[in-house]
């Protein structure tokens, strides 16, 4: 494909943006220079400086409204109001950015746009018929999905976000060697702190079955693709007991998880697939919630072997929902480990094993959509279709790692059941626990630390009180801008939370109550010091798994490239942007020599389908190379002829000075 920015767009349409961008650049490097705060106030004092500053502001106004009337009809800035302005703003961004994300999906698969349908409709089971967003950013695809009835509302059990110890919910014991009692652990101080595994001593009992620890002669054969396979999908009681019967025939199953943490605090588990020598199973984890402790008789089973890829979280998942435990487990990602893999992602044996290229781009679909979408369906299906076939091929390999000694074979069913026998506990913060948000930080005074926590500890609160994350009532990043801000006024919070999430929509108010009560605290000099020593411990790990990936090697993440104008986020809200700046135009292009070759220009504006473009071809350095040199001698045009049409400044209101200092603040702390 022929993907040169200019090969892409006619000519002059691709020279009306340039122009325009360049035009914007200098505008807002102008407004750069106006006064804000109370140096504006002062200068409106002037009757020259008032009169021009009106002028300027109705002109924007008159702009935007006149952008508006082609996009959202209905939508009317008003003159002076700024906080309804704001929102109008938000809105007609969300809905063209809505829009573009649609046709660039739509010029991918040369289909018409897709027109949502108006309200959500009850569907079976008492699902809404939720909107479904399908965003791609550069090679992936986020599964978004809007008017999702919330699952939690139907579930049996009693969710408790309280700070309240977790009790496993373990009914039945199958698989005993010593019947069901749960008992209680205790901290040095008497304190109650939890309860022992309920398979403690069936796990210090545990040893591999024989077998496990041989491998055949002959090859495994490898498993014939996804669409040549048995597919189940298993969504009420009967089908479960089913399946639980052809499980205790198996010897091995593979098994993964897919999980929602995004619109609930501790999250829940939404899908279990599941494979056998019969095929691939997907288990609605939502509908079958109640009945899915009948796995236990199969997850403890210690004859049958359980295929994990890093099991983690699955384990504590898997105890916190249904109260399964798991004895007799084989995790790949601890065989990746064992063999010294550089990189260990299932993504990577899958390649290595198997000779797919697996896609994870899913991995942050929102699970809680039903029905579930093909291309959902072949995902989760991915993620256990191949594990048996590798467990064997990685069996072998450690054998012959070990010069047919099975010693690491050993180590690696060791390090598996050591996940296995963890508990889970409920997230817990405490008076330290904003400190971790500090981490990366400017230094902060007293104010700024009080404010940091008493955010922090008011939105901890109110995510347990909702069935909410933290990340979705208000981004890591939005709450340590609040914090070093420290605004004044609705304006101020309003400026540094964009796009506004709704749960800062409702509580401006609670927020500005907030910031000016950490006002009061007394600013002493020595204070910054005493925090040093907390930003130089290595980062805690986060709970908020939104804001930061969860996986444990670097190596094993995939990142979102969205180049040119900042970084998507990796979450299911694909809406929400870290706070980087909107148009890159502080960032020189790196000119050293190891610099790889450029493929996003700073200055230049990159249209959404051609950053598409680009990012696909991102493995096709000469192409590159070329495209940017056809890029140099664009721009080179582009500022010719823009440098014959100079603009004039606009008003820019302070609340747009608090986001541009932010922006910069972002580049300060990334050169460090
Ligand atoms: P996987 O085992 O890769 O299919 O991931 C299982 C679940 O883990 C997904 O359904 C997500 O809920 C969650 N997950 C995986 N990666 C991330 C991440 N980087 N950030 C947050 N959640 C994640
Ligand atoms: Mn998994
Ligand atoms: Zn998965």
């Amino acid at each position: 494909m022929q993907s040169t920015a200019a090969g892409f767009l006619p000519p002059e349409v691709m020279a009306s943006i340039q122009k325009g961008f360049v035009t914007m650049n200098k505008t807002i490097k102008l407004s750069n220079n106006l006064p804000v705060g109370g140096a504006y106030k002062q200068c409106s004092s002037v009757t020259d400086f008032d009169v021009v500053a009106q002028r300027f502001s109705h002109n924007v106004v008159f702009q935007l409204n006149s952008i508006f009337m082609t996009e959202l009809a209905s939508y009317k800035l008003k003159g002076d109001d700024f906080e309804y302005n704001m929102e109008r703003l938000v809105d007609a961004n969300d809905s063209i950015l809505d829009r573009v994300y649609n046709n660039i999906d739509c010029v991918n698969k040369g289909v018409e746009p897709n027109r949502p349908t108006d309200n959500a409709v009850i569907g079976p089971g008492g699902y809404y018929r939720p909107k479904i967003t399908k965003i791609q950013v550069g090679d992936t695809t986020f599964t978004a999905a809007r008017n999702i009835t919330r699952p939690q509302l139907f579930f049996k059990d009693q969710i408790d976000n309280t700070s309240a110890v977790w009790v496993p919910k373990i009914k039945e014991k199958p698989n005993n060697t010593k019947p069901l009692a749960l008992e209680r652990i205790y901290d040095e101080d008497g304190r109650h702190i939890g309860f022992e595994h309920p398979y403690r001593i069936e796990l210090d009992q545990f040893t591999p079955r024989p077998e496990w620890l041989t491998y055949d002669n002959e090859e495994p054969a490898m498993p014939p693709a996804v669409t040549e396979t048995n597919f189940t999908f298993v969504s009420d009681e009967k089908q479960l007991d089913e399946l639980v019967k052809h499980l205790l025939t198996v010897e091995e199953l593979g098994v993964d998880l897919e999980h929602h943490s995004y619109r609930s605090y501790q999250g829940f588990t939404c899908l279990v697939q599941l494979t056998t020598t019969a095929g691939d199973f997907i288990i609605d984890a939502i509908a079958c919630r109640e009945y899915l402790y009948k796995l236990n008789e199969v997850f403890t089973n210690p004859n049958i072997l359980k295929i994990f890829h890093g099991s983690d979280c699955d384990i504590l998942w898997l105890q916190k929902d249904f109260g399964l435990y798991v004895l007799g487990i084989f995790d790949t990602y601890r065989a990746a480990q064992v063999l010294n893999f550089s990189i260990k992602s299932l993504a990577a044996l899958l390649k290595r094993y198997c000779g797919v290229d697996a896609d994870k781009t899913h991995q942050m679909a929102d699970w809680r959509l039903r029905p579930l979408t093909p291309e959902l369906i072949t995902y989760a299906r991915t993620d256990t279709h191949f594990l048996p076939y590798i467990c064997k091929k990685m069996r072998a390999d450690l054998i012959r790692a070990g010069n047919g000694d099975p010693h690491l074979l050993e180590k690696v069913f060791k390090r598996s059941q050591e996940v296995s026998g963890r508990t889970y506990t409920k997230p817990a913060v405490d008076q330290n626990s904003h400190l971790k948000l500090y981490q990366n930080s400017r230094p902060f005074n007293a104010q700024q630390m009080e404010a940091l926590k008493r955010l922090y500890l008011w939105r901890d609160e109110e995510a347990r009180r909702m069935d909410e994350s933290t990340s979705y009532l208000l981004p890591n990043h939005m709450l340590l801008s609040l914090a070093e801000v420290l605004p004044r006024d609705t304006q101020g919070v309003t400026a540094l939370c964009q796009p506004m999430p709704p749960f800062v929509r409702q509580n401006v108010e609670k927020i500005c109550q907030i910031l000016m009560s950490c006002r009061q605290v007394h600013l002493d000099d020595g204070f910054g010091a005493r925090f040093t020593a907390a930003r130089l411990e290595p980062p805690a790990p986060e709970y908020a798994v939104h804001d930061l990936p969860h996986e444990e090697d670097e190596d094993d993440r995939v990142d979102v490239a969205l180049n040119g104008n900042g970084a998507l986020h990796r979450r299911m809200d694909c809406y929400y942007q870290v706070s980087l700046p909107d148009i890159k135009i502080f960032v020189m292009e790196d000119k050293s020599e190891n610099a790889p070759p450029s493929v996003f220009m700073p200055y230049y504006f990159v249209p959404p389908f051609v950053r598409h473009s680009n990012y696909r071809i991102i493995a096709q350095p000469a192409l590159l190379r070329r495209n940017a040199e056809v890029r140099v001698q664009e721009v080179q045009e582009a500022l010719t002829a823009a440098s014959s049409n100079v603009a004039g400044p606009s008003a820019t209101p302070p609340q747009a000075q608090y986001r541009q200092n932010n922006n910069k603040k972002w580049h300060n702390k990334k050169k460090t």
